[in-house]
């Protein structure tokens, strides 16, 4: 079969290679129709490996059709449309006793540190996969995995209804992260980044205020909206080496920041604002399936969400140039989605 295989920096081929093994007790054998692509990807192929173990099949946002169940199935049956999460947790630890599965002390992620969806097949096991109802199209359902991310971050922060929320960087991560504070209920939903083009999705996604943080002071902006108290939960996602910092000046008495982008390097922030006002600084990791998968789905299903973000749809052949090169020159413009059978 034709896989994405990462060998080392730079080096992500298109290539033949066996099949999987037939899927174990509780695994599913899927038929990979669409995975999408993210910066955990473009990082692994720039400047990994960073998490990955090589070679391996990238791949953790997938979607696709049940060919084959192991025994202990959990009820697909073959051509069942699915979506899988990305990590698999022992079930047994003292976090996934606690139901923080994405925490768990023998946590793998598929496309990682096990062949993932890049790839015409992909095992999975069962109880990280969700049924993909008939009016979610798989564009759409390929996009499942982000957007459960983006509700597992917006959870660290207790966005909900009656608290007001804002979100730097609404690219990548970012807009789902838009998507996933809207639906939770947050208001006003205030989105700030430096690219027009990202404000406008954000705007379509839900976002009540966008704030260019190039022609505008964003924090001054933010406290403006917020009646000057700042927002209750501050997100930041745009991985920009100032911006935990900036994050504190948004933030009110008794909020919650929550830190999605990954800093290369340890950042000074005024702990004693933290202190002082009594913030909740929260970090946050993937996403917990049992919470945030099926939301995930439901929310794609309901909404225009998927439309909205989708920038590319390209074949297995082009996922270099046309996704990994992009998404880590940040040249990409909305989410890049590979066609894993279409042919080139
Ligand atoms: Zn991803
Ligand atoms: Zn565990």
């Amino acid at each position: 079969m034709k896989a994405a295989v990462f060998h080392a920096p730079g080096d992500v081929r298109i290539e033949t290679v066996a099949e999987p093994s037939p899927p174990g007790p509780g695994d599913l054998l899927i038929k990979v129709t669409k995975a999408a692509v993210c910066g955990t990807d473009s990082a692994e192929w720039d400047h990994g490996p960073l998490l990955a173990r090589p070679p391996v099949v990238l791949g953790h946002e997938f979607t696709g059709e049940v060919v084959a169940a192991g025994p202990e199935n959990s009820g697909f049956p073959a051509g069942a449309r699915v979506v899988s999460g990305a990590g698999i947790s022992c079930g047994r630890c003292e976090w996934c006793a606690a139901g923080r599965t994405n925490l768990c002390a023998s946590y793998q992620t598929l496309g990682l540190h096990r062949d993932g969806g890049l790839a015409e097949l992909v095992l999975s096991p069962a109880s990280i996969c969700r049924a993909v109802p008939d009016g979610l199209d798989d564009v759409g359902a390929a996009m499942a995995q982000p957007l459960a991310v983006a509700l597992h971050a917006a959870r660290r922060g207790r966005v909900g209804p009656g608290r007001s929320c804002a979100v730097i960087g609404a690219g990548g991560i970012g807009a789902f992260i838009v998507a996933a504070a809207a639906a939770l209920g947050a208001t006003p939903l205030i989105a700030v980044d430096i690219a027009e083009g990202r404000l406008g999705t954000a705007a379509a996604l839900g976002a009540t205020h966008t704030v260019n943080a190039e022609r505008q002071d964003a924090a001054r902006t933010v406290q403006a909206i917020t009646g000057h108290e700042g927002a209750h939960v501050v997100i930041e996602a745009s991985g920009a080496p100032a911006s935990p910092a900036v994050t504190l000046t948004m933030v009110r008495r008794g909020g919650d920041v929550v830190i999605v982008g990954l800093q290369p390097r340890p950042s000074q922030i005024d702990l004693f604002s933290v202190s002082s006002r009594e913030v909740g600084l929260h970090g946050t990791l993937a996403h917990v399936c049992a919470d945030d998968l099926g939301e995930a789905v439901s929310l794609l299903a309901r909404t225009s969400l998927a439309r909205t973000v989708l920038g590319d749809v390209i074949p297995l052949a082009d996922l270099v140039e046309r996704g990994l090169r992009p998404l880590a020159e940040r040249k990409a413009n909305g989410k890049i989605v590979v066609d894993v059978q279409g042919s080139a």
